[in-house]
């Protein structure tokens, strides 16, 4: 239930909302496939979710756009949760790789540097779950779902884009079972990949899903234990480090939440053990994350003392 009561945590939200529309964030809507260029660049949306279950939300709330990169923490979450951080850390490491999100970053023990990059994330696609591309499918899709605490959706459209021009991410999953590390058939996994890619959410589902990580691995408007509190605890670790493209250093010093960003124009962002905070605008700044977006977080991080490592 989004509750959009005058609260006073509703009324900031709306407040910073206005206060970064009226700004000039620049950017540019992703255009990498034709799908996403159409994307409504005046859309703005902000959302908080407690860890006790309560949702705020303003501006364009029940918009739905394509959740893209932001995906590859919560499947990470899910891997780590079904084998255990050893097993997966042997197939994907957890170092910032300082590289953009597309590059061939591999470690000296063949591993990819982290689960943010495509690299990683293909591999970690790769562990959740067996099968043809379907069935593999389902377990992310089912996986994504319990995060958000409802049914989400593919956008065909989008899916089938980033499918008939995603012959990098073909060749990303190629060099990493080619070393060992992506289990199963590259074709299946990849397409697997495109569709984690293309699940539909609106910028409230992102706040429940960063609440669940928020609350060590229930989702506080469910109560369903999605991961086990380890596994989410391992998730914010890898987000605090790579989570914002190669712009994570960046970040640590200007935001501190752990975080994660997708071209969509959504970013997740969480504050242990309190909140888990959604917004969404499509521009996107020049390394891809939401340009209003980043601009948002950092008025939460320094005004509402969302830095984790801020002293008030
Ligand atoms: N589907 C995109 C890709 O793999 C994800 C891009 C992103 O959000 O960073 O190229």
């Amino acid at each position: 239930p989004v509750e959009h009561a005058r609260a006073p945590i509703a009324q900031a939200l709306s407040d910073l909302l206005e206060q970064v529309r009226g700004e000039d964030h620049g950017g540019a809507v992703a255009d990498y496939i034709p799908e996403l260029a159409k994307a409504d660049p005046n859309l703005f949306g902000i959302a908080a979710s407690t860890v006790f279950g309560r949702t705020y939300a303003t501006g364009d709330t029940t918009h739905e756009f394509t959740i893209q990169s932001i995906s590859k923490a919560f499947v990470y979450a899910l891997v780590v949760d079904e084998h255990g951080i050893d097993d997966v850390r042997s197939h994907v490491g957890v170092e910032p790789s300082g590289a953009p999100f597309n590059a061939i970053s591999f470690d000296s023990a063949g591993r990819p540097m982290n689960p943010m990059i495509n690299l990683g994330a293909i591999t970690a696609t790769s562990l959740l779950g067996q099968g043809g591309a379907d069935e593999r499918f389902d377990s992310i899709r089912l996986g994504l779902s319990r995060f958000a605490g409802r049914g989400l959706q593919l956008d065909e459209a989008v899916y089938r884009s980033e499918a008939s021009t995603g012959d990098r991410n073909h060749a990303l999953g190629s060099l990493s079972r080619a070393e060992g590390m992506l289990r199963g058939a590259v074709d299946d996994v990849v397409d697997a990949y495109f569709r984690q890619c293309s699940v539909l959410v609106n910028v409230t589902d992102l706040a429940v899903m960063a609440s669940t990580l928020a609350a060590g691995g229930v989702n506080p408007v469910t109560g369903d234990r999605v991961v086990g509190d380890e596994a989410a605890r391992h998730t914010l670790s890898v987000m605090s480090s790579s989570g914002m493209y190669d712009r994570s250093g960046d970040w640590m010093v200007d935001v501190g939440m752990p975080a994660k960003s997708g071209v969509g124009g959504g970013i997740v962002a969480i504050t242990p053990g309190k909140f888990g905070i959604g917004v969404f605008s499509p521009p996107l700044d020049a390394v891809g994350n939401s340009a209003r977006g980043v601009a948002a977080l950092k008025h939460l991080a320094h005004e509402f003392g969302f830095h984790p490592f801020a002293r008030s």
